[in-house]
């Protein structure tokens, strides 16, 4: 076990659970943090991940990544690089496997559509909705609702991204139960799962991207980051044919684009004078990141896959197709509430907002197949003629 840099985040210096739990503090031989990673995988939620649209929608093929394979990929990337930086490595294991719990079915088309259907109840933010998740919808303790994660991880979760200026109606209602300094910045553990989800999503996208056809090495190869990585890779094996490389051309991409993250963030760290969490967190900027270099090759190569992949005219189709889903399920649910089942439906409330939030809640917690299979046990097939 390395030892934890000053600045990490200290299992021993937790703020705690919301609820006091009976039995203590440990259980085995687990701190606060591993405890947390451990209910994460023992969730319900998180197994549901497995049936959930990373980029392709209920992907035939069983070499897609998932978001729960995305999860793993992520808390992989996540957990070298917080050991190497002298950083917590459970805390960021845990929020990298937990980061995507919100994500409703079809991922960011499933998202539009909840968030186009509650619009008038005050939207729908998949962020905010890994806090509720975890808070208050799955309940696996006899005392009280969520899974009563540390407040290290529930703050890690809410401003991965940085700090939350403007909190939505669900957020509100988390921060509100258990107090989460919304507007600062997060532990170095949570800025590193938000950076280590970049890195996984960035190549991963771009292996499923080639092995489902709708991307070439052609042209990948104009992006300036992809370029340099196959010229080296191009180097080192010049007598092997392309399509041998081109996991090889993932692997070293990875390899770039960590290292240069470990660099950055050790020098950002020593520039800034941080020496513990709560300095981190009120430094006033976000401290793990890539060099101003690898940080603009990193977005040419973002725009490209958007231009390329996320809006191919394939992906564009499986989206209009998904918003359909959910949105047909919404409408479906609110005028008949007795379309779910009878622990979601008993609770479903006559009065807005509740209501809204409620069918919402049931649909976001769907994995793609079961809406698929509900909303055709509802419209038929016809629904897509
Ligand atoms: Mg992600």
């Amino acid at each position: 076990m390395t030892t934890l840099a000053s600045y990490a985040s200290h299992p021993g210096q937790s703020r705690g659970r919301l609820h006091v739990e009976p039995g203590g503090e440990m259980r085995g031989p687990r701190d606060m943090f591993q405890r947390d990673r451990d209910r994460i995988i023992h969730s319900i939620s998180f197994r549901r991940l497995r049936h959930k649209t990373q980029v392709f929608v209920s992907p035939d093929g069983d070499h897609f990544r998932v978001r729960l394979t995305h999860s793993l990929e992520v808390a992989q990337i996540g957990r070298t690089t917080a050991r190497t930086l002298g950083l917590n490595e459970d805390l960021t294991e845990a929020l990298c496997l937990a980061h995507d719990i919100g994500h409703p079915p079809f991922g960011h088309a499933g998202e539009d559509a909840l968030e186009a259907a509650l619009d008038d109840q005050g939207g729908f933010d998949h962020n905010a909705h890994t806090l509720r998740t975890l808070m208050l919808l799955e309940s696996p303790y006899p005392l009280f609702r969520g899974l009563n994660l540390s407040w290290e991880m529930l703050e890690g979760l809410a401003k991965h991204n940085g700090p939350v200026d403007r909190p939505g109606w669900a957020m509100r209602e988390v921060d509100a139960l258990f107090a989460l300094d919304l507007p600062s910045h997060a532990s170095l553990e949570a800025q590193l799962a938000a950076i280590s989800d970049d890195i996984a999503y960035d190549n991963h996208d771009i292996d499923d991207g080639l092995r489902a056809g709708l991307l070439t090495l052609d042209q990948l190869l104009s992006v300036s980051l992809v370029k340099s990585c196959w010229d080296r890779v191009r180097a080192r094996y010049p007598d092997l044919p392309d399509d041998r490389l081109l996991r090889e051309l993932v692997r070293e991409q990875i390899g770039v684009m960590a290292n240069d993250l470990i660099a950055a963030t050790r020098a950002n760290i020593a520039a800034s004078g941080v020496e513990t969490v709560e300095d981190v967190r009120h430094f006033g900027r976000t401290l793990v990141g890539f060099s101003p270099e690898l940080a603009v090759q990193e977005r040419e190569l973002k725009r490209f896959m958007y231009a390329t992949l996320y809006h191919h005219p394939e992906q564009l189709a499986a989206a209009a197709r998904a918003r359909v889903i959910v949105t047909g399920l919404f409408r479906a649910y609110h005028d008949r509430p007795d379309l779910m089942p009878p622990e979601w439906r008993d609770d479903c409330a006559l009065e807005e907002p509740q209501r809204s939030r409620h069918i919402a809640d049931f649909i976001a917690g769907m994995t793609d197949r079961y809406a698929e299979k509900r909303h055709a046990e509802i419209f038929g097939e016809a629904a897509f003629a």
